[in-house]
Formats: structure tokens, C-alpha cells, sequence
């Protein structure tokens, strides 16, 4: 019976929010990009939206926040429907760092010939070069049309954190500068940056991320329609890049206590991706489905530790992992 299925779903997932909000102050907002200072380090909540249109919320669903590297998957995909797989794949690697999200280090080995992912700040930058368009908002048009199709209305971006980014990130504009000495980026500097900055600042709510999750999960396709938003292959590589890169230096903990594709941002968000599997069938979810975490106390890596915690347990629970 879906209506007893539903409540006692909810009933776990509010125990374990309640629960896991106690873990929040393990963690510490992001502070360096000043304007996310405000948000409040207490905060947690979670979307889980099925393939089957079951879906469960639970503790702090409605506050947005900005996608911050969230968005590094998504204009990976963009560029990848825009410019072509191979094209992409020549200018970006798909190799994981170990190293943390804004690191430099690896750029300047002889045998790096390209930034080593995408989801790391020097390959997305590069990704941001790579779109196509000569301002900002004209790169990031084909980036709101994805995201509208995704989630049936389109977001907004958040000016006051992408003027506080683009007005303190020392950090991103020297990658930049360094990308443009070695001729890996595409296009000029400062569009580049400003695409990049807007990017990360575009507001959206984890029940936004659960249907991007949900999409991804269902190989690029909405299930409402069968209409395919995403080619299939591109969903695919998303996936795999989720897995090993979506947590930066802590993705290998991530892959081995979770187990699910998932892309985190500084601002507390994390987009995860649930593949359909059918080891048990009385287990919720099966088909599929979509998670959306926030939680803007961040942990050593950047990402939400107690959003972390959380989807670990649930993956525990419910046997979500893919391995
Ligand atoms: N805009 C942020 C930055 O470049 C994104 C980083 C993140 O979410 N890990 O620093």
C-alpha cells in the first residue's frame, strides 16, 4: 500500500534528519566567498524524488541556496550537447585529483596536458571557456534552458554572491591566469570567470537538485514523458565524474560508504544520482530516484557533513549504493 509505504518513509527520514542535525556543528559555513557567511550553519534537510513519482522531504526543504560547483556538472553537459563529447574530452580529462577543490597543484606537472576533470575549479574555468558565446550571459543561456527543462521553470541567479565571488576569489583568477599562460582555456579571461562565477551563484532548492538527481539516475530522461533532456552517453560520463570526482579528495570515502554518484558546492548542497537496481525489491526506491541534500556546515572537504552522514545512513538503510 503506497499511502503506508509513503508515512513510514517519512517517519524514518524525519528521525534521521532530527538525528543528523545534531551533527551540524562538526562543521563550518564557507566563509571564504563572504556572502555565504550568511547562511545558517544549522540547516538540513532532504528531497528524495523516485522514477515511480514517490517522493519524500523532510527538514529544511524551501531555503535556496546558490549551486555553487553543483554547476560544475551541469555546464559540463552543456558543453558536452553544444561542442561534442570528444571535443570536450581532448580539453578536459576525466581523472580525479586526490587533491582538494580549488587546488593548483597537478597543473603544473610536465605530463598534465589538460586540467584533470572538469569538477575540480581549473576544469570547470576551462568548461566555462569552452561554452559557447561571446558574454556571459550568452554562455549561460543554453545552462538556464537545460535547467528549465529539467525542472519545469526556470532559476535565478543570486547578484549578491556572484559580486562577492567575482570581488574576493583571488584564488579562481589566479587558476585563470595560469590556464590562459599554459593555452588551456578557450576564450577570453574575463568572460570566463564572470561565466563561471554566475554559474555557481544560480539559486536553486534540493528539490531542484532531487529532479536533476532524478534525471541523471534514469539515464538522462524524464520519466514523466519519456522524452530524453540529456543524451544518454553524457549522462553516463556525468555519472562516472560524480563518482569520482563529485566529492574532490573525499570521493574515495564517499564511493565506499555511500556509494552513490554525487556532486557537493561550499554552499551546502549535494545533487546525488540513485540508479535503478533490483537486488531487493521490498527496498524503497528500486527503480530509481533522485536526492537533494543541504546542509551549509561544511566539513574538512568541502562538503556537508551532515548532509554526508545523512545519505550515508540512508544508502546504509535502504542498500543505495551501486556496488
Ligand atoms: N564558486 C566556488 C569556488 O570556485 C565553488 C567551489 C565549490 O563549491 N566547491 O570556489
Amino acid at each position: 500500500n503506497t499511502e503506508e509505504t509513503q508515512e513510514w518513509l517519512q517517519q524514518y527520514v524525519d528521525d534521521w534528519v532530527a538525528f543528523y542535525r545534531k551533527h551540524t556543528g562538526d562543521g563550518h559555513v564557507a566563509s571564504y566567498i563572504p556572502e555565504l557567511k550568511n547562511a545558517d550553519p544549522d540547516d538540513l534537510g532532504i528531497v528524495i524524488i523516485g522514477k515511480d513519482g514517490m517522493s519524500v522531504k523532510s527538514g529544511d526543504t524551501e531555503i535556496p541556496f546558490t549551486m555553487q560547483s553543483i554547476s560544475k556538472a551541469i555546464t559540463f553537459i552543456v558543453a558536452c550537447m553544444e561542442r561534442g563529447v570528444s571535443y570536450l574530452l581532448q580539453r578536459v580529462d576525466v581523472e580525479p585529483t586526490g587533491e582538494a577543490f580549488n587546488s593548483i597543484m597537478h597543473l603544473e606537472m610536465k605530463q598534465v596536458k589538460k586540467p584533470l576533470n572538469p569538477f575540480n575549479n581549473a576544469g570547470a574555468i576551462t568548461v566555462s571557456s569552452i561554452l559557447p558565446g561571446d558574454t556571459s550571459n550568452e554562455r549561460l543561456e543554453p545552462v538556464f534552458q537545460l535547467l528549465e527543462n529539467m525542472l519545469g521553470h526556470r532559476p535565478a541567479m543570486n547578484h549578491d554572491v556572484f559580486k562577492s565571488e567575482r570581488d574576493s576569489s583571488t584564488r579562481n583568477r589566479a587558476i585563470g591566469y595560469y590556464l590562459l599562460e599554459v593555452g588551456f582555456l578557450e576564450s577570453d579571461l574575463d568572460v570566463t570567470l564572470e561565466t563561471y562565477f554566475k554559474q555557481c551563484s544560480i539559486d536553486v532548492t534540493i528539490d531542484d537538485l532531487a529532479r536533476i538527481g532524478m534525471i541523471l539516475a534514469n539515464d538522462g530522461m524524464d520519466p514523466k514523458n519519456d522524452v530524453e533532456i540529456i543524451p544518454r552517453q553524457i549522462a553516463r560520463i556525468t555519472k562516472v565524474l560524480m563518482l569520482t570526482c563529485g566529492m574532490y579528495d573525499a570521493s574515495g570515502k564517499f564511493a565506499t560508504y555511500v556509494g552513490i554518484p554525487a556532486k557537493s558546492g561550499v554552499s551546502g548542497g549535494i545533487l546525488a544520482a540513485v540508479p535503478p537496481r533490483v537486488r531487493d525489491e521490498s527496498m524503497p526506491f528500486t527503480r530509481g530516484c533522485g536526492i537533494g541534500v543541504y546542509g551549509p556546515a561544511l566539513g574538512d572537504e568541502g562538503n556537508s557533513v551532515a548532509g554526508i552522514r545523512l545519505l550515508r545512513h540512508i544508502a546504509t538503510q535502504w542498500d543505495l549504493s551501486i556496488f
